[in-house]
């Protein structure tokens, strides 16, 4: 895609500080470093999102994953943990149309990385939760259609 900014860093239009790289995916640093060591992981395929990957090309950049954050967990004794996020759609945060996986490594609970979900399993009763399971059971074969 000629418009996108992450298309760019894969060709190397875009400079950017690489840690890995081949066939299929490009990790770089990303620029917002939130945490040292903040990589992005991206398909050298664009595609926008989640929603459009087919099984062939999530499992192989899903597969990747692990190497790839081992590899920046070591590169850090400091690093105890990390957060594995993928943003999908501007209501979900996502900011650049390009999918990719954020590595955010964490170093404490006071480091700079929040991430709040509300518990609201108080409100929900057994007909509301049937109701969703049943929704999104109907919609499970939708790729085949
Ligand atoms: P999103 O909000 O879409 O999940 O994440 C997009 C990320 O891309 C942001 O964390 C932002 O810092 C990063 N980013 C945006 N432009 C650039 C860039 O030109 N180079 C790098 N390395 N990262 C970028
Ligand atoms: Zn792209």
């Amino acid at each position: 895609m000629t418009d996108c900014i992450f298309c760019k860093i894969v060709s190397g239009e875009i400079p950017s500080y690489t840690v890995y790289e081949d066939d299929v995916v490009k990790a770089f640093l990303d620029i917002s470093q939130g945490t040292p060591g903040h990589t992005l992981v991206v398909p050298k395929k664009h595609v926008p999102d989640l929603f459009a990957y087919d099984e062939k090309l999530a499992a192989e950049v899903f597969s990747r994953l692990p190497k790839i954050a081992r590899a920046v967990k070591a590169s850090n004794p400091a690093i105890k943990g990390m957060n594995v996020i993928n943003n999908n759609g501007k209501v979900a945060y996502q900011s650049v149309f390009h999918s990719h996986i954020h590595l955010i490594p964490r170093y404490s609970d006071q480091d700079d990385f929040k991430m709040i979900f509300k518990d609201n399993s108080g409100k929900y009763d057994e007909a509301k939760y049937k109701q969703i399971q049943q929704s999104i059971i109907d919609h499970m074969d939708d790729d085949n259609d």
